[in-house]
């Protein structure tokens, strides 16, 4: 299972899924649907982003979860959770993340992927601060993702 915000799916993030398939079979991708932060695009905006841009690929499920991510992965009997690891600034949360799920539920186990250089600092918020000062996102995420992109912040223009 690959967890995250997903706000919005970029192509750092479907570096991490293919590279996932390389040693796994199947790839359950998890949209936290009420992250901490306040998310700018609504949970069904993002599901529908991650749907279509994996339309094709029989091997990927898109789905959601609320609450804790053991009890998730509990209830569907998974227990391999795969994440990205960037620059080193992902490595203190990440690692905080892995041990105390671990202490809540021995069994289970985190593989870091890490993507190619290019998107080694390539964020969900940096894409949206691009977008938001109007700039080239196609650059950093996929055609169906910059669109919806531009047309967010076209409706809200003072943001
Ligand atoms: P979260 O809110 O859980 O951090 P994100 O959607 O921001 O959710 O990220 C989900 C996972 O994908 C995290 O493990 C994050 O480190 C990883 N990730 C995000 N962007 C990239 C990228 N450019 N390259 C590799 N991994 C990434």
């Amino acid at each position: 299972m690959y967890p995250g915000s997903f706000d919005p799916v970029t192509n750092g993030h479907i570096d991490v899924v293919e590279r996932s398939l390389k040693f796994i079979d199947k790839l359950i991708i998890s949209i936290i649907r009420h992250p901490s932060k306040k998310p700018l695009f609504t949970f069904k905006e993002r599901f529908e982003m991650l749907t279509d841009i994996f339309s094709d690929r029989k091997n990927i499920a898109v789905e959601y979860f609320d609450g804790l991510l053991i009890d998730y992965l509990e209830k569907k009997g998974v227990y391999l959770v795969i994440r990205g690891l960037r620059a080193v600034s992902d490595f203190d949360y990440e690692f905080q993340m892995v041990l105390t799920n671990r202490k809540m539920l021995s069994t289970i186990e985190t593989i870091f992927l890490t993507p190619r250089e290019e998107y080694l600092y390539l964020s969900s918020s940096t894409v949206k601060e691009i977008a938001r000062l109007r700039g080239p996102v196609e650059k950093f995420v996929p055609a169906f993702v910059a669109d919806k992109l531009k047309e967010k912040f076209n409706e809200v223009s003072n943001y």
